[in-house]
């Protein structure tokens, strides 16, 4: 369920782009999902086959580009990658993290005729 609010908020961002650009057709839509995003790509090209029919955007393709994981220490600041499944600091080993990317998915680009 979770996938079918995302994909209408891109169909709908792509739209009004096309529509911005007096396009006639969405024949790409680039989108960045972040690796805790929990989105699975299969679902939202299902759902967005059904819900752009019958718009210009009706024979879009999607473009999905994972964005990896970016935490910060609350500690020294450090900003690092998981490694292994490993959320703990590299430099001070504390395990006082936040996560600055990685939940985000969004509309990168579109490109129309
Ligand atoms: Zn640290």
């Amino acid at each position: 369920m979770h996938e079918l609010s995302v994909t209408q908020s891109i169909l709908s961002i792509a739209l009004e782009k096309a529509n911005e650009a007096h396009a006639s057709k969405v024949s790409k839509i680039n989108l960045v999902v972040g690796e805790l995003s929990g989105i699975v790509d299969e679902c939202v090209q299902f759902y967005f086959d059904f819900l752009s029919k019958d718009t210009i955007a009706a024979e879009a393709a999607l473009f999905f580009q994972e964005s990896p994981t970016q935490l910060r220490c609350r500690n020294c600041t450090t900003i690092f990658a998981p490694r292994n499944g490993n959320w703990a600091c590299p430099n001070c080993h504390e395990p006082k993290i936040e996560i600055i990317s990685g939940r985000q998915l969004y509309v990168e680009s579109i490109e129309v005729e």
